[in-house]
């Protein structure tokens, strides 16, 4: 069984290590850079309105609302501005 898991957790890296590769190069071709952000970055956490982490929150849950601003947020469009967000932050810092 653990076996089994190990293999398929390597597959898993190998083919997103040759999506990045892709993606990279394809990027390349149109000028483009690819940032890639730290894998525990808490996109699913953070309000990307006022920035208040409310939390984990089961992957069943596809809409919560911020605790802090009260703003509902569809769990996956939110995580994707969040991500954005920060690839913008750490483009500006190199
Ligand atoms: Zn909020």
């Amino acid at each position: 069984m653990m076996k089994t898991k190990r293999v398929s957790k390597s597959i898993a890296d190998v083919s997103w290590s040759q999506f990045v590769a892709k993606l990279e190069y394809k990027a390349g071709w149109y000028g483009k850079k690819v940032i890639k952000i730290d894998s525990w970055y808490p996109s699913s956490q953070l309000c990307s309105h006022c920035g208040h982490n409310d939390g984990k929150k089961p992957l069943e849950i596809r809409q919560w609302e911020c605790s802090n601003c009260n703003i509902t947020h569809d769990r996956d469009l939110n995580a994707s501005i969040n991500i954005l967000n920060e690839g913008l932050r750490l483009s500006h810092q190199s």
